[in-house]
């Protein structure tokens, strides 16, 4: 029970001197007598949520007479008073909090993946905050087609004809597969039918969208005869997954996507690539591994290409289909389009995220996400040696920090394998126990601004890769704030 010793004492309702759990029951305040002497509460909170907090509170209090025995040697009305407060400002946070990403993937789906350029968050504000031209042409005085703001730029920086967002890139597959292939046969090759996150499932996915999926090939090859051999009457399209979130080694095929394109023409049916990740730059320019381009990929004969606005196009969260105009009309007819379509703040950060992408000389200092990836280990490394002295001071003496070279991850399913140069800080107990570290994480959760690492091999790391606001994050690591955060041991 937290005491909060706030201003002057107000009250003066002693009971000390009583001892029977009953004289104490009787001894509680009423709930008129409580809000009297707390303005104060009401005036922040409003009556009614005051009055029901209090109402909770003796009921606690009367259902638990440990709780008054434990009140009983201080003023009993400051203490419910005091319990009140606690709660309601606790019920007051929220638990959507912004936290430090130390984990050391820098496209974290749990961590709300990428971040927005501050031209985005203005646009954001902008639309958000007053009537826009979200369905409305200007020029024509007429309804309008919320997917022209960013259409336009989809086609010029994917080289496709058309495009339309959704809600996201598993609504973007969903949505594809119900417009072109329901109550149809598609066939996907064994080694693409992947998960995602727990939460997407290719074949889940097909299912959903009402399309019969025909399983072609093997986990680890599949060759161009095996799609051929599916292909017949009832096919609607050919897809391909991107192998986002892992990578088969050794003995394996698949098919190359000219192939899938070539076969896919000559029965003339559409070929769709669910590319994931779907980034729009060269990455080796940004020292980066390679990853195919959404326009390489249209390049190489894809009719649709499907991928997510918050992984490495480093936008918010949506998915972007691209492709031939025939079939996005078909696809934008789709009375599902309408359940699964963007708001129009997504839009307005869509818009000056692809902006960006028009110069690309400046994408690295405009875009967050691209930043973080592109960081070079050095000044992770100088970073790390300014803050490890803090984490040393306030984690001392049951804690040692020492300065690592470790591996970042992207993230979100896109490059699996490759990992990026970082450094960080390693932290172990000086008892070398588990629950030492286990609390040490749970402190660092538990701060202001939540910090999330990752505990492996019985130790505690940060990787700084993804740390901003440095002042902020050391100012808050003093031990008192450690303390408060619960569970320092
Ligand atoms: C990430 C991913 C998805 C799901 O995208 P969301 O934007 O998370 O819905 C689908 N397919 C592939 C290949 C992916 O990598």
């Amino acid at each position: 029970m937290s005491w909060r010793a706030s201003g002057p004492a107000r009250f003066n309702y002693d009971i000390s001197g009583m001892d029977s759990d009953k004289q104490r029951l009787r001894s509680l305040p009423s709930v008129d007598r409580v809000l009297r002497e707390t303005p104060h509460l009401a005036e922040r909170w409003g009556h009614e949520r005051v009055a029901a907090a209090i109402r909770n509170e003796l009921e606690r209090m009367r259902n638990n007479p440990e709780l008054l025995n434990l009140a009983g040697k201080t003023l009993l009305l400051s203490h419910v008073a005091a319990a009140v407060e606690t709660e309601l400002e606790n019920a007051a946070k929220s638990s959507l909090v912004r936290v430090f990403n130390l984990t050391g993937t820098v496209l974290h789906t749990n961590l709300g993946r990428a971040l927005l350029p501050e031209e985005a968050l203005e646009a954001v504000q902008a639309v958000a905050s007053s009537p826009s031209s979200l369905e409305y042409g200007l020029q024509t005085g007429k309804r309008g087609d919320r997917d022209e703001h960013v259409e336009h730029l989809i086609c010029e920086l994917c080289a496709v004809e058309a495009a339309t967002v959704v809600n996201n890139n598993a609504a973007a597959v969903l949505l594809v597969l119900n417009t072109l292939a329901k109550e149809l046969e598609v066939p996907v090759s064994r080694g693409e039918l992947v998960e995602i996150g727990g939460s997407f499932r290719i074949p889940e996915i097909m299912q959903s969208s009402g399309c019969v999926l025909v399983e072609v090939g093997t986990t680890n090859r599949t060759h161009l005869k095996d799609y051929k051999n599916a292909v017949n009457d009832k096919t609607a399209l050919l897809l391909k997954v991107h192998a986002s979130n892992y990578q088969i080694q050794g003995f394996t095929r698949s098919v190359a996507e000219t192939d899938l394109a070539e076969l896919a023409q000559q029965h003339g049916l559409p070929f769709v690539v669910d590319l994931g990740s779907g980034n729009l730059v060269d990455f080796p320019a940004f020292k980066l591994p390679d990853e195919p381009t959404v326009a390489h990929t249209v390049k190489r004969g894809a009719d649709i290409v499907t991928f997510s606005g918050d992984k490495l196009l480093g936008g918010p969260q949506c998915g972007i289909i691209a492709g031939k105009q025939e079939l996005i009309t078909r696809i934008k007819k789709n009375p599902m389009k309408r359940a699964l379509r963007v708001d129009k703040m997504t839009l307005a950060a869509l818009v000056e995220v692809l902006r960006l992408y028009q110069d690309p000389s400046r994408l690295v200092e405009k875009l967050p996400t691209l930043a973080a990836l592109a960081r070079p280990a050095g000044k992770i490394r100088a970073q790390a040696e300014r803050v490890a002295p803090h984490l040393a001071e306030a984690l001392a003496p049951r804690y040692q920090v020492i300065i690592t070279e470790c591996n970042s991850q992207v993230g979100s399913g896109a490059l699996p394998v490759e990992t990026l140069p970082s450094f960080g800080v390693r932290i172990s107990a000086v008892d070398d126990s588990d629950e030492a570290i286990r609390r040490l994480a749970d402190s660092m959760r538990g701060l202001p601004a939540p910090v999330i690492g990752r505990i492996n091999k019985g130790a505690y790391f940060l990787d700084l890769r993804c740390l901003d606001r440095e002042e902020e994050f050391i100012a808050q690591l003093d031990k008192s704030g450690l303390e408060r955060s619960g569970n320092f041991a």
